[in-house]
């Protein structure tokens, strides 16, 4: 019997724990703490202590499939390639577009990006990013010239006041939890608003719920409350930010005054005051916050209003401090810092830039697509369901937008408006189930590669075991597919290893990183621009990266959701995730020991709205918005806001992205997941 540990990273959320696959004979049976990982120290979460359960599962793909009247066949790769070949030279470049995934390593999502900008020469590639912290990039890229968390989980345990919005850490990132505890140990004041009282705010010494939506008011209500109460840090505003005078004509506006802004939100006027208090007094405060910010038709704004508290306030460049937004899946900021996005090649370097244009010419020594900004998903979704459609054929790796997309009548309609599709996964998704071609792919634990977690920092990713059947990693097929559609040079990589040394390349936030010193298990965080540059685990210490190094304030009026209660409507409905699953459920749900604690979905009814409507505890009711209808079992409980009510979204069976509502944020073109108008009726 042959027994390794393999030493990897968690295949789940943006906190990027590291953990130890433990391999017997070739499968991968248990996972075991590592107690030299800085952010975890051999903690782990549920989610990340099961991590092994669906790598052996029967149900994984592998062999790639072709649907033939209907009904998918197994096919050889060579049968797979030769129709994708056929089918991709067939469309316009423009008629394509591609969605890389937030799930596989950064090589993976590069070459994607790659393939998608000289292979298919269109400019189409996004991915879920669209439908988590596109607000982030946009919001804090205008305000500090850098759209990333900006200090680092061990950091938040340094702070003396932790103002959580929109964040229900405990649960979406439990181990980034443990520094908010030792905060608190140390004596730190911890401020949690949230429309629930979840197990973060049962560690706070402030909660107040709020209504959904309204996270600009009480920021400015904040802000209002700073400045003339003389709070405000005078020397920091002078000396690093500008345009202060923009912001201070909008927020001393009589309408966000605490009375006003209690009467919109919900929040008591004392704990708005003693929040604003708290955090511009403490020696240093941070901000951390999650999809409760990003995901509404004003997601820039909301983080604009982040950022702008931040500065106000000093709380940026030092220990402590900081705009901490917690990034969702295990590599959603590397897949953006790929290039997976459809304005910016690797490093955030513009598509519309000459300059830019011409490096990646020079380096991938062919023409690229450039020059102009690509659709995002959720306009890829929309100019799919017009008459005719834009799009004639896409290509989705690792994503499964059947479930995690909003208005899913609206999502169907678009992916099956489509000529031909192509869907890399590790199972048999909803999404997969729409495609033309299913390609089998690898999962984290059977390759190599990197991976980038919310804070910046890159690590290593290490294969444990081989892939099942005839699967293979994302970046072989894209290695594959590239030589057969005349691309041969570009796409003769040996190894990840290969593959990453390019991106250190041509990407200059990661130009001085290499395999070698990412073995360390505290790698390194970007950027990191030279071989002897030891990484930067707080941004903006000097300077902002703005033009002029100056950090931006910007003067935000405050907007209602794009849908709010009315009398056919009249409750909030809010999403999010549960501690037991993660995000489509596509691997969760099929690790047993997770499934067993939370086997479906669930809607969370205030308790007196719950006896108004004559609902009992777990009955089975019908939810309704102007989307769609979903039976659900409801959950009764004093924790949530009158009037508000929260379903998870990993469930197909009770699917909440049914209910959602596909108004998009003007700039980001993120979704308002976080806000819409439901009724309830019994069944
Ligand atoms: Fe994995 Fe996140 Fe849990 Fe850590 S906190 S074990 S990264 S799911």
């Amino acid at each position: 019997m042959e027994v390794k540990i393999v030493p990897t990273t968690c295949p789940y959320c943006g906190t990027g724990c590291g953990l130890n696959l433990v391999v017997r004979d070739g499968k991968v049976v248990s996972v075991a703490p590592w107690q030299r990982h800085p952010v975890n120290e051999g903690k782990l979460c549920p989610k990340g202590r099961y991590a092994h359960e669906f790598i052996h599962r029967d149900d994984r793909l592998t062999k790639p499939l072709i649907k033939k009247d209907g009904k998918f066949v197994e096919a050889t790769w060579d049968e797979a390639y030769e129709l994708i070949t056929k089918k991709f030279s067939s469309y316009q470049p423009e008629e394509m577009a591609c969605l890389a995934s937030a799930r596989v390593p950064n090589e993976e999502n590069y070459l994607m990006q790659k393939f998608a900008r000289t292979v298919l020469k269109t400019p189409h590639v996004d991915h879920c990013a669209r439908l988590c912290h596109a607000s982030t990039v946009a919001g804090l890229a205008v305000s500090f010239g850098s759209g990333a968390m900006t200090n680092n989980i061990l950091d938040i345990a340094e702070s003396k006041c932790i103002f959580v919005l929109g964040s229900n850490t405990f649960e979406q990132h439990p181990l980034i939890g443990r520094s908010i505890i030792r905060a608190r140990q140390k004596g730190a004041k911890v401020i949690v608003f949230d429309p629930r009282f979840t197990p973060t705010a049962k560690h706070s010494d402030l909660y107040a719920s709020f209504f959904s939506g309204t996270d600009v008011a009480i920021l400015n209500a904040m802000m209002q409350y700073i400045i003339k109460n003389g709070w405000e840090n005078k020397e920091f505003i002078d000396k690093r930010t500008k345009d202060f005078d923009k912001l201070n004509a909008v927020v001393m506006k009589p309408e966000y005054s605490l009375e006003n802004v209690s009467m919109i939100s919900g929040i008591p006027v004392k704990d708005l005051a003693t929040a604003a208090e708290w955090f511009a007094k403490s020696p240093s405060s941070c901000l951390l916050y999650s999809m409760g910010i990003t995901q509404h038709t004003t997601g820039v704004d909301n983080v604009k209003s982040v950022a702008n508290l931040l500065m106000l306030t000093g709380n940026l460049g030092k220990v402590g401090g900081g705009v901490n937004a917690l990034r969702g899946q295990n590599n959603v900021q590397g897949a953006c810092d790929m290039g997976c996005l459809p304005n910016v090649y690797s490093g955030y370097q513009k598509v519309t830039d000459e300059p830019a244009i011409k490096k990646m010419q020079e380096c991938w020594c062919c023409d690229v697509a450039g020059g102009k900004i690509g659709y995002t998903v959720t306009e890829m979704m929309n100019v799919l369901t017009e008459n005719p459609p834009k799009l004639k054929a896409m290509y989705i790796m690792g994503e499964n937008p059947m479930i995690s997309d909003p208005d899913l009548a609206h999502a169907e309609h678009a992916l099956k408006n489509l000529d031909f599709l192509v869907v890399q996964d590790i199972f048999l998704t909803e999404t997969a189930q729409l495609a033309d071609v299913v390609l089998p792919a690898a999962c984290y634990a059977e390759k190599d590669g990197t991976q980038t977690n919310t804070e910046r920092r890159v690590q290593r990713f290490r294969k444990a075991v081989e892939p099942p059947g005839e699967a293979k990693a994302d970046w072989e097929i894209f290695c594959d597919l590239g030589k057969r559609m005349g691309y041969e040079k570009l796409f003769s990589f040996n190894s990840p290893e290969e593959i990453f040394n390019e991106i250190a390349r041509v990407t200059p936030s990661y130009g001085g990183m290499s395999y070698k010193r990412l073995e360390k298990p505290e790698a390194l965080h970007w950027p990191c621009p030279a071989a002897d540059h030891p990484g930067t685990p707080i941004l903006h210490t000097q300077k902002f990266a703005t033009a002029d190094g100056l950090g931006i304030f910007s003067p935000i009026e405050f907007k209602p959701p794009a849908e709010v209660p009315d009398a056919e409507y009249p409750f909030i409905l809010t999403t999010g995730r549960c501690l037991w699953h993660w995000h489509t459920g596509s691997m969760t749900r099929r690790s047993p020991s997770l499934e067993k604690e939370a086997p479906t979905g669930w809607i969370e009814i205030n308790s007196d709205d719950a006896k108004a409507l004559g609902i009992k505890n777990d009955e089975i009711v019908l939810a309704k918005t102007r989307r769609g209808e979903v039976k659900v079992p409801a959950k009764v409980t004093a924790e949530i806001k009158k009037n508000v009510m929260f379903m998870p979204f990993h469930f197909a069976e009770c699917a909440a992205n049914v209910l959602t509502n596909n108004a998009l944020d003007p700039i980001a073109k993120i979704p308002e997941f976080k806000a819409c108008a439901v009724r309830i009726e019994k069944i």
